[in-house]
């Protein structure tokens, strides 16, 4: 067994090496750039070693400084983990040439499964069924533009070299043809310096099914059935399951039988995925599903496929890179419960998936099982993967699953970075995706209905409420209003959330029965009271230029517009702190205005019945000091 092991990698992914590296008593490596100078995986490791600048082309990406990093430590083997080289065959061969162990499939595995194209080529010679298309080398857009005719739109224009779901257009009508060949072709040359395309028919009702793989150096290959990752945003994965739903024993045997010749095919050596593409318009059949492509490194969405077999992959992974065989054999795996997945990201729904960066001043996750590679004081930058976390959940059966994932995105609890965790709650909350009536098109079909923030709620808004006038009971704030509903403890009150005005009906302060503290953070300048994986901004209501409760200020403001409906003041009368001044009513509601310290009325600037705009000195009050 290898005896340390440097990760080529950041992140959830730096850290998940680390974790079983370290329970196997393997000393661990981590390298990182000048922005993850104190990142997680770098507190994690035994040693790190900086390799450069924070753009990725300068650090995570340079393979010349990451085999100097194990030379210099002494490292035996290099984890490149997923995404940056993980799937550079030059990268894979440097290492071994340096005479260090790559935990992952030879150079040449990995060059064979590179390019799309070669891929489906080489899975159509080992009798693996794969998407219809054209792989062929003549690149002429007339050439492309008959095959597209041939094939029947609509058709999936693919970079050969492309991956993350980028250099793909899917063109429905043969006019479009040659304007989406050529912009796939721009975006694949940017991003993979190599605009070659392959087309594809493209599958309607598509479901992406894939399959865990898994050889060794003796010749062994076993699959460790399917994952489900057909909940997609562009093309990205974002909440994935195992094993796959209306997933039959048959078609199961096919798809697993078929991956696993793909990998033999390839002489495969390590953890790898065969993604396939599924016609689910008639349920999942085996003559509909096809190969797509195959993946020669973990996946992000490993670990769903760890929870329903026990397997820990990376374990296997360093097992099978220091020579040793399979821990199991295919059939001692077997399929044990349903897990799911969530990728938790650090954007913005409401802003058009806005990536969000900043320093975590909260962060709280309530999840069994958590992949993170950041906690709290961490900071979000802007150089890497807006991926900050993994939610995963295993159950007994997918019904209770869908119910864990849902509690854990909506208890999520992140601040004042923004994430897609209440729009994901919302998401598997859908009757739909219960059901299982799942497709690649489905976030992007329910998309419009859960990207809205909603309001906070009514329990959310009591809780902030109580967490807001709690500790300063004494010196009530001016909007609470007297005006009470049929349950006595009810108070109607104005909240400022996200700095919007808001009507709320709270219960009396520290009513027992509201959750004070829970999942609120005092943020710099306002409370941030967490609700269903939303976070919101919560304030007492006065509007821009009141002055109120502070001892050195007697002015006390209109709040907004309204009418005065009681005055219990006159100037010269000496009042104490919280003492009723002025009523007012505006948007249906009374707003009682209190004097903010003990004093003597210098002025009162208020008739009853009488109109007034907002901030509009009512009261002039003074210390009498
Ligand atoms: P997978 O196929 O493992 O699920 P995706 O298809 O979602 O991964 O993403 C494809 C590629 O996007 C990955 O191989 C990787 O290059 C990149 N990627 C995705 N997430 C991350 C991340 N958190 N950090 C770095 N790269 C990432
Ligand atoms: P990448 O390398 O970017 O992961 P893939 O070939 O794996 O590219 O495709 C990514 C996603 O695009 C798939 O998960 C699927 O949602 C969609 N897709 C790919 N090929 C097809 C197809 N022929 N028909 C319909 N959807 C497809
Ligand atoms: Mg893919």
């Amino acid at each position: 067994m290898i005896q340390s092991l440097l990760i080529a990698n950041r992140g959830e992914i730096a850290c998940r090496i680390i974790r079983t590296a370290r329970a196997m008593g393997i000393r661990t490596v981590a390298v990182y750039s000048d922005a993850d100078a104190k990142a997680l995986h770098v507190r994690q490791a035994d040693e790190a070693v900086h390799i450069g600048a924070s753009p990725a082309r300068e650090s995570y990406l340079v393979g010349e400084k990451i085999i100097a990093a194990a030379k210099a430590t002494g490292a035996a083997a290099i984890h490149p983990g997923y995404g940056f080289l993980s799937e550079n065959a030059e990268f894979a061969k440097a290492v071994i040439d340096a005479g260090i162990v790559w935990v992952g499939p030879k150079p040449d595995s990995i060059r064979a499964m590179g390019l799309k194209d070669a891929a489906k080529a080489r899975m159509i010679a080992a009798g693996v069924p794969v998407t219809p298309g054209y792989l062929g080398e003549d690149q002429a857009p007339e050439r492309l533009a008959a095959e597209a005719a041939a094939i029947g739109y609509p058709v999936l224009v693919k970079a050969v070299a492309g991956g993350g779901g980028k250099g793909m257009r899917r063109v429905d009508d043969p006019a479009d043809f040659a304007d989406a060949l050529a912009s796939c072709q721009r975006e694949a040359a940017s991003s993979f310096g190599n605009t070659d395309v392959l087309i594809e028919k493209y599958i309607l009702s598509p479901r992406h099914i894939e399959v865990q793989v898994f050889g060794d150096t003796h010749g062994n290959v076993v699959h460790l059935f399917e994952r489900d990752c057909s909940l997609q945003r562009r093309h990205q994965k974002v909440i994935e399951e195992a094993p796959a739903p209306g997933m039959d024993p048959d078609t199961r045997e096919a798809i697993c039988a078929a991956a696993v010749r793909a990998a033999r095919a390839v002489d495969y050596v390590g953890a790898g995925t065969i993604e396939f593409i599924a016609d689910a318009s008639d349920g999942l059949r085996a003559d509909r599903i096809w190969f797509m492509e195959m993946n020669t490194r973990l996946q992000v969405e490993h670990p769903v496929t760890e929870e329903i077999t026990g397997v820990d992959l990376v374990e296997w992974q360093l097992r099978v890179a220091s020579g040793e065989a399979l821990p199991k054999r295919q059939d001692e795996l077997s399929i044990n419960g349903w897990a799911m997945e969530a990728r938790l990201y650090a954007e913005d729904p409401a802003s058009g998936f806005l990536p969000s960066i900043g320093v975590l001043q909260h962060f709280s996750l309530r999840t069994m099982r958590v992949e993170t590679g950041v906690g709290a004081g961490d900071e979000i930058s802007p150089f890497y993967d807006p991926m900050i976390a993994k939610l995963v959940v295993h159950a007994p059966c997918r019904g209770d699953a869908i119910s864990d994932l849902q509690g854990a995105c909506s208890t999520a609890d992140v601040w004042p970075v923004k994430t897609n965790a209440g729009f994901l709650a919302r998401l598997l909350d859908r009757v739909e995706f219960r059901d299982g009536m799942i497709d690649t098109g489905f976030i992007a079909a329910h998309q419009e209905a859960l990207i809205e923030k909603p309001m906070l709620s009514a329990e959310a808004a009591d809780a902030a409420y109580n967490i807001l006038v709690g500790p300063q009971r004494d010196c009530m704030p001016l909007f609470r209003s007297g005006f009470r509903l049929n349950a006595a403890s009810q108070t109607e009150v104005i909240l400022a959330v996200d700095g919007a005005p808001r009507r709320f009906d709270v219960s009396e302060p520290f009513s027992p029965l509201a959750d004070y503290g829970a999942r609120a953070f005092q943020g710099r300048d306002s409370l941030v009271k967490f609700d269903s994986g939303y976070a919101y901004r919560v304030e007492l209501y006065h509007p821009r230029g009141t002055a109120t409760g502070t001892a050195a200020d007697g002015a006390i403001l209109s709040p907004m517009p309204g009418r005065i409906i009681a005055v219990d003041v006159a100037a010269g009368d000496t009042v104490t702190k919280g003492q009723k001044l002025v009523t007012l009513e505006a948007m249906k509601m009374e707003h009682s205005l209190t004097a903010p310290f003990d004093g003597t009325i210098a002025e009162v600037n208020a008739e009853i019945g009488g109109q007034v705009q907002e901030g509009v000195v009512l009261v002039r009050l003074d210390t009498g000091a």
